[in-house]
């Protein structure tokens, strides 16, 4: 229960303010930016600590399961 779910990102581009403190907390590696100067959005991270979406000043980082539900034959989610 206690390990981390890898998770990907959505960011609303229109309130990001371009800080940087999104990327300045984020412990991955530099390459884990997008092409915006904020976290990366097109690929899952594993770390999950979730600082990114914490510290940023606008509130408009938000985390999802980067893992597709296995759902059973047919129950396809929303
Ligand atoms: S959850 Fe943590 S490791 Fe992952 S992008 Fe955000 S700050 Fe970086
Ligand atoms: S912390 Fe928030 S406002 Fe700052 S660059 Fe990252 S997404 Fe944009």
């Amino acid at each position: 229960m206690s390990k981390q779910q890898p998770v990907i990102f959505d960011i609303g581009w229109n309130a990001c303010i371009n800080c940087g403190a999104c990327i300045a907390i984020c412990p991955q590696e530099a390459g884990f930016v997008s092409p915006f100067d904020t976290i990366a959005v097109d690929r899952p991270c594993d770390i999950a600590c979730l600082l990114c979406e914490q510290i940023c000043p606008v509130d408009t980082i938000r985390h999802r399961p980067a893992v597709a539900e296995v759902t059973p034959a047919g129950a396809v989610g929303r």
